[in-house]
């Protein structure tokens, strides 16, 4: 599809709700489109959402090997409950062994390159190497998570790659009440370590509990509090044109 062509799919998919959306990626894309998640709670729903409306849409995650065993446990519960199997994409072996080889496992406490350096090699390229497969790209991003992302539009075309495809946050607009609302009335699997106070979960270490006048991210990274550029991204959602 031309990219004008694309973008005015674009302004149309902005007008339309979460069940429309996955409804009109499924019959137009197939298998090139997918949620990408890392089964924190809006990611869940979404699955919830897709299943009733679109089941068969591909559910892909990033297994970075650090995660927590809570959410390995929400991966369990969610195939069970939708009886679906999600795609893992995973750092590259050789790339992987070669950073603990020369940096070490815990690098990310010696310096923000080194752990952009860590999340490059175990989140950022594995996403990459999903979002080859994708034309639409489904994310849990919503604007109540932190200030960076206060401005995300519902849906926008991004360049991966040198490459645009359709990047769609069809519960950008959801705060924490809605989603913990639906989460309670469609029994949605939800990571343990939510009621352990965490509101973002990535790899175990670097996510941490929050305060309730914190940013939702604010527990990512607690060592780097100190820097003048203290940021919450890990690169998946920067690039390309927006967030
Ligand atoms: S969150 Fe931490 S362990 Fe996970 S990829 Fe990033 S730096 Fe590495």
């Amino acid at each position: 599809m031309a990219v004008a062509a694309r973008e005015e799919t674009v302004s149309r998919l902005n007008e339309m709700g979460p069940e429309e959306l996955f409804a009109w990626a499924l019959e137009a894309h197939g298998d090139r489109a997918g949620i990408i998640t890392s089964f924190q709670d809006t990611g869940c729903v979404m699955i919830d959402l897709m299943c009733r409306v679109a089941p068969g849409l591909r559910v892909i995650t990033v297994d970075t090997l650090r995660l927590h065993d809570a959410t390995y446990a929400v991966m369990d519960a969610i195939e069970g409950k939708y009886g679906i199997e999600i795609e893992r994409f995973r750092p590259d072996p050789e790339r992987l062994a070669k950073m603990v080889a020369q940096h070490g496992e815990y690098l990310f406490f010696d310096s923000k390159p080194k752990q952009e350096f860590c999340c490059n090699v175990r989140k950022v390229e594995p996403n990459q190497r999903a979002l080859e497969t994708l034309d639409v790209w489904f994310t849990g991003l919503r604007r109540d998570q932190s200030e960076f992302r206060a401005q995300t539009p519902r849906a926008q075309l991004v360049d991966r790659n040198g490459r645009k495809i359709i990047k769609v946050a069809p519960l950008v607009d959801w705060d924490q009440a809605r989603i913990d609302a639906y989460i309670a009335e469609h029994d949605v699997p939800k990571n343990a370590l939510y009621d352990e106070g965490y509101t973002s979960i990535s790899c175990v270490i670097c996510t941490t509990p929050t305060l309730p006048h914190e940013d939702k991210r604010a527990g990512r990274w607690r060592w780097f509090s100190y820097l003048e550029k203290d940021d919450k991204e890990c690169g998946i959602h920067i690039g390309g044109s927006g967030i």
